[in-house]
């Protein structure tokens, strides 16, 4: 069995204005940051070193948050060699092995320690090389250290990642280009584009009506970007991500393709094969609950067949690959799917339907399609509720 483990590290020195992640302030004292990996190894030994000793096969690891580069890098050291010393191999025989970076904390002795610590990839949250755009964000981090660590994450690392937003208020095409130049200068191995969602950004972002982008506006983004991609050799693989050849993601990837993931740390979901668990977003519960030597508070959902049907659609039309219609059980040939065709928002290959960058941009409509199609043949819905539509998290 082939599993992944996430690591939620929560601390962050200033809370952007657009985030929605479980984050808080970075303590003061680093006696409180270690406390916490402390307990994160607890949580490892209780939820993943169990797996291990039955033969289970660890790939990937992620550390995410929050701002995993900012930890007190002997705390972060010890850590990492912790879990290296419970894989069969270490982590550098892991398949992959990521660290997100904000710009400000990838420094070069940040980013040598964290190789030398067993880490082989590097996701660094550019967003905009603006200084407009990165001061709505709330960004700390200036052009000239976003470059600045751009160069010091390629010349250290052969695969990584930057993140960039699209649709900042007041931001516009020549900036989103002039970000993508910056990336494409370094031959950025993976990007992903997020779409700001402004109903769920705070209102400091979205304060100027004026200067709201409007869905127009982040499409004509989205649209640009995806031909930029495909002129500079990058595979749109997925509705936010694109990458070039031999660099998908493949933490991620394990995502979006259903495989299991432990996840650890306060707010950190799992997916156990039928369930899934989120552990409560609270760090002295977490903390305290581990010191006793149990498992954090969570909440678990017993995940019915019409859940995971609707779930594999879902997952399965953010990528490139698509679903199969025969394993969703639904037929190939129907007028819908070829209206979807004919009007370029997805191709058809046999069973294999996929949506193209266009057909993304309307995939909860095509979700509806395919939902309704499926009520037509309830045969195939084993049990549970109808499938009910969900809006899928961009992030
Ligand atoms: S650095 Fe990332 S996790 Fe931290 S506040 Fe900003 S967006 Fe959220």
């Amino acid at each position: 069995m082939d599993f992944g483990v996430y690591v939620h590290v929560p601390f962050c020195r200033r809370q952007c204005a657009y985030c929605t992640f479980f984050t808080l302030p970075r303590p003061e004292r680093e006696a409180e940051m270690s406390r916490f990996l402390d307990a994160v190894w607890v949580e490892w030994q209780l939820r993943v070193k169990p797996r291990l000793d039955r033969g289970h096969c660890l790939r990937t690891l992620y550390l995410g948050g929050g701002t995993p580069s900012d930890l007190p890098p002997r705390a972060l050291g010890t850590f990492l060699q912790r879990l290296g010393a419970s894989v069969p191999a270490g982590l550098k025989a892991l398949e992959e092995v990521t660290v997100e970076c904000n710009p400000e904390s990838a420094t070069p002795p940040t980013l040598d320690r964290l190789r030398a610590g067993g880490v082989g990839r590097i996701s660094l949250g550019v967003q905009s090389v603006h200084p407009e755009d990165l001061r709505r964000l709330g960004r700390r981090a200036t052009p000239r250290q976003i470059e600045a660590a751009l160069d010091a994450v390629a010349a250290r690392f052969p695969t990584w990642n930057a993140d960039l937003i699209l649709g900042i208020p007041g931001s516009n095409e020549r900036r989103l280009l002039a970000a993508l130049d910056v990336l494409a200068a370094r031959r950025a191995p993976h990007l992903s584009l997020y779409c700001l969602e402004l109903p769920r950004a705070r209102a400091e972002i979205v304060g100027d009506p004026q200067t709201e982008a409007s869905e127009a506006a982040k499409t004509t983004l989205y649209e640009l970007a995806s031909h930029w991609l495909s002129e500079h050799g990058y595979e749109h693989y997925e509705i936010s991500n694109a990458a070039l050849p031999g660099h998908a993601a493949r933490h991620n990837t394990a995502y979006w393709a259903g495989r299991e993931y432990v996840g650890l740390g306060p707010g950190a979901h799992s997916f156990e094969g039928q369930t899934r668990r989120a552990n409560r977003a609270d760090l002295g519960h977490y903390v305290a609950a581990l010191n006793s030597g149990s498992e954090p508070p969570a909440q678990r959902q017993q995940l019915s067949a019409a859940e995971r049907w609707r779930e594999s659609v879902l997952l399965g039309l953010r990528r490139r690959r698509g679903v199969d219609l025969d394993e969703l059980g639904l037929q190939a040939q129907q007028a819908w799917i070829e209206a979807l065709c004919r009007q370029g928002l997805a191709e058809l290959q046999g069973s294999r339907l996929w949506l193209l960058p266009r057909g993304w941009l309307v995939m909860d409509s095509i979700v509806l399609q395919m939902v309704t199609a499926a009520e037509e043949r309830p045969a195939r819905l084993t049990s549970g509720s109808r499938p009910r539509y969900i809006r899928p998290s961009s992030r």
